[in-house]
């Protein structure tokens, strides 16, 4: 049976010198999914990854795998005992050997490594290309060899460092779907840093949300865009207006209107409204300042009230700078976070 808990961290801690790094990190992959860990440069994702391969130790918390504890008080399995493999940023490939001896680089040499790489090759479909150098393949094929590389020791989880950063953006969302598609069929249980909002959402089956050395929250690409745990992650994971609400209960009121919340609550509020979700049309509601055609869709600048609320609409530009419009809602049911309180666990200033 598959579990929920395949790779669990619960409460790692690291620190470098007296700075915490890690602060306190738990997150679950269910087996044969992947997480996706988002987070913005420099907020501690890599030595997360560290702390589950065992090359940094922790200074606190545990780490499980299929119910195994590879890191807890009293214990460190070393890294080459823990069966978890890794993809680096650079995944450069040794220009001097074939597909087939890179992939099985690092194994025993002998039958069984040969066996392993074949094996490995087959699951990212490149069998007939293992005696090929790497300079004769696509830069697809290299980076599928390297996955396979990472396969072959047959890891129980595999951790991919932020894999495509190098690349440029056309020949990066090719990959990341590919990649993506690859961990489903091959039924591994992967984590997938990135800083990437949309790489994440694509990639991961659910997406962990990190910020200064915390996790703040995980869920489904939906849960986190729809119901995000704070005003910062809100902004983090696409746009959003930060809109000044009073809440009575199910309901918030707003200036567009009642609104309904997904869990309730009272009294003064902030709610955070999606440019997709406000609806533009004729009326006196505010003031179009500034429109952007996309394309697939046209974005507006509105001033209401001294502040400016962003808008998309799903066609080209109905108006025009200097119109009067009118806003309404039409979207899900939206988290309210008081200013500063349990909900928005960062202090107000850093909220925005
Ligand atoms: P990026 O997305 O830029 O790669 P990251 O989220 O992966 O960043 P880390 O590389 O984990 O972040 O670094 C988190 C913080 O820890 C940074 O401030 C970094 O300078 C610091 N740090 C990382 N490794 C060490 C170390 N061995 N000694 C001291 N400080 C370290």
């Amino acid at each position: 049976m598959k579990t929920d808990h395949y790779l669990d961290a619960r409460g790692l801690m690291k620190r470098f010198g007296g700075h915490v790094v890690v602060d306190d990190a738990s997150f679950t992959v269910p087996e044969g999914e992947t997480l996706a860990l988002l987070g913005p440069s420099g907020c501690g994702k890599t030595t997360l990854l560290r702390l589950l391969t065992g090359l940094t130790g922790a200074d606190g918390g545990s780490v499980s795998v299929a119910g195994e504890i590879l890191t807890g008080p009293g214990v460190h399995v070393p890294p080459e005992q823990r069966r978890v493999g890794m993809v680096f940023q650079d995944w450069a490939l040794f220009p001097h050997l074939t597909v087939e001896k890179n992939v099985a680089y690092g194994l025993r040499s002998g039958d069984i490594a040969r066996g392993r790489a074949r094996e490995a090759l087959d699951m990212v479909r490149l069998a007939d290309l293992a005696e090929r150098y790497p300079q004769d393949l696509s830069g697809g094929q290299a980076q599928r060899v390297a996955v396979a590389r990472a396969l072959a020791p047959r890891p129980r989880v595999l951790l991919l460092d932020e894999p495509f950063s190098n690349l440029d953006t056309e020949f990066r969302i090719k990959l990341r779907s590919e990649v993506a598609g690859l961990m489903r069929e091959v039924g591994m249980t992967a984590v997938f840093v990135t800083h990437d909002q949309e790489e994440a959402f694509v990639v991961g089956d659910q997406v962990a949300v990190m910020r200064t050395g915390r996790i703040i929250q995980q869920g489904t690409p939906t849960d986190v865009y729809e119901h995000p745990a704070t005003p910062w992650l809100a902004s983090f994971v696409g746009e959003a207006n930060l809109v000044e609400a009073v809440a009575e209960g199910q309901t918030a009121s707003t200036m567009f209107g009642e609104i309904r919340l997904s869990e309730p609550a009272w009294g003064s509020c902030r709610v955070t409204l999606r440019p997709e979700h406000l609806l533009i049309g004729n009326g006196d509601d505010g003031l179009v300042t500034n429109v952007e055609f996309y394309g697939h869709d046209t974005a507006y600048a509105v001033e209401l009230d001294a502040s400016t609320v962003q808008v998309r609409g799903m066609a080209a530009p109905r108006f025009r700078p200097g119109d009067r419009v009118s806003l309404t809602y039409s979207g899900p049911d939206v988290v309210a976070f008081a200013a500063g309180g349990p909900n928005s666990n960062i202090p107000d200033s850093q909220d925005r």
